[in-house]
């Protein structure tokens, strides 16, 4: 089964072609990255824009590249939300339109199903039931996943998500947009205990997160002493990621241990972070029955082989979309 998954909910243009729900034949991914890097942070109607000039040339390249012709496609998948409405809208529209013009059905896929199934393009898959942290620049949420479309909400953020907090830090720091490859870069030369920052207390659920109060920490510590240079600026990005990365590492394992999980996949663009994968790779080590997937970074940011993967089994199920498919900025999975 040969899948054509198509991707537009924020700065990504993304098309890929996967088999079986498992092989990507190609994966093309159009960044807007420096497009956005001027106004430090992605401008909605900018992005929109560009989808729409590179949705077409995206879609032909991934086909090319997986040497498949429409005819030979089984379906199509695309991401009909959450994300930026005017961007969602302009996959959600070609989309619709290559399935009638070439007669084929249509998957919707929630974006946050692309990153939980992002993991079974690996060559090691996992297994369901898994515990899945989708930890993006929008996202910070703990899903128990029990199958290809069955998942259970066990936890999020209250506030900002992991993304964001390395995102709005990295601003507050001068750094370069996307600020969470900024961070991550200067933090291997930083020492992580230089400067103490708050863990977040979230009353009510012990699986939720809360990172705006770190946001106005690190503001609080540049009002005071202003943003050094070298050395320093290494140590106060190092101390700022173990931050967010002790968050996540804390709330991770405890929700593997409260609901006896024995695998633990990570996915979305902040699971690429070199510090947290070799935290959650550590603390792994100290159980003797978890198994922890963290897929290639290339696979925990946005793309459309993701979409393909949900998609595949979406159709597989019996799922199909007209042309009454919407996008829903706000669907919650
Ligand atoms: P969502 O998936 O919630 O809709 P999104 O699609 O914008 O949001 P992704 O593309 O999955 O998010 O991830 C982008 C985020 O990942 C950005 O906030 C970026 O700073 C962060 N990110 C990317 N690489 C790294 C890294 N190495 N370390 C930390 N954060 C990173
Ligand atoms: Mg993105
Ligand atoms: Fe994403």
């Amino acid at each position: 089964m040969k899948i054509l998954g198509i991707e537009t909910s924020c700065d990504e243009t993304a098309a890929a072609v996967v088999e079986d729900g498992r092989r990507a034949l190609s994966d093309v991914v159009a960044t807007q990255i420096e497009l956005h890097r001027r106004w430090g942070g992605v401008v909605p109607e900018l992005a929109s824009r560009n989808h729409v000039m590179q949705v077409l040339p995206v879609v032909d390249e991934a086909l090319t590249r997986a040497g498949v012709s429409p005819a030979e496609l089984d379906g199509l998948a695309v991401t009909s939300g959450p994300g930026l409405i005017g961007a969602l809208l302009v996959g959600v529209q070609v989309a619709k339109a290559l399935a009638a013009a070439w007669e084929k059905p249509l998957a919707r896929v929630n974006h946050l199903e692309g990153h939980l199934v992002a993991s079974f393009l690996a060559e090691r898959p996992p297994e369901f039931p898994f515990l899945g942290l989708v930890v993006s620049g929008g996202h910070t949420s703990l899903y128990a996943a029990e199958g290809f479309g069955r998942y259970r909400l066990l936890g999020a953020t209250r506030d900002d998500a992991a993304g964001e907090a390395f995102d709005k830090g990295a601003k507050l720091l001068g750094l370069p947009y996307p600020g969470g490859i900024a961070i991550d870069r200067l933090a291997k030369e930083g020492d992580a205990a230089a400067v103490r920052f708050p863990r977040a207390i979230v009353r009510g659920s012990e699986l939720d997160f809360s990172f705006s109060g770190l946001k106005t920490a690190l503001l609080h510590h540049v009002r005071r002493h202003g943003v050094p240079e070298g050395k320093g600026l290494a140590d106060l990005c190092a101390s700022y990621q173990e931050a967010i990365v002790g968050a996540l590492v804390h709330k991770l394992f405890r929700a593997a241990r409260t609901y006896q999980f024995r695998r633990v996949v990570l996915s979305g663009g902040v699971a690429a972070n070199s510090r947290l994968r070799a935290a959650v790779a550590a603390r792994a080590a100290e159980y003797e029955d978890l198994e922890v997937f963290l897929p290639a970074p290339r696979l925990c940011t946005d793309n459309a082989a993701m979409i393909a993967v949900a998609g595949t089994h979406a159709l597989e199920r019996g799922e199909r979309e007209g042309p009454g498919l919407h996008a829903d900025a706000g669907w919650r999975l």
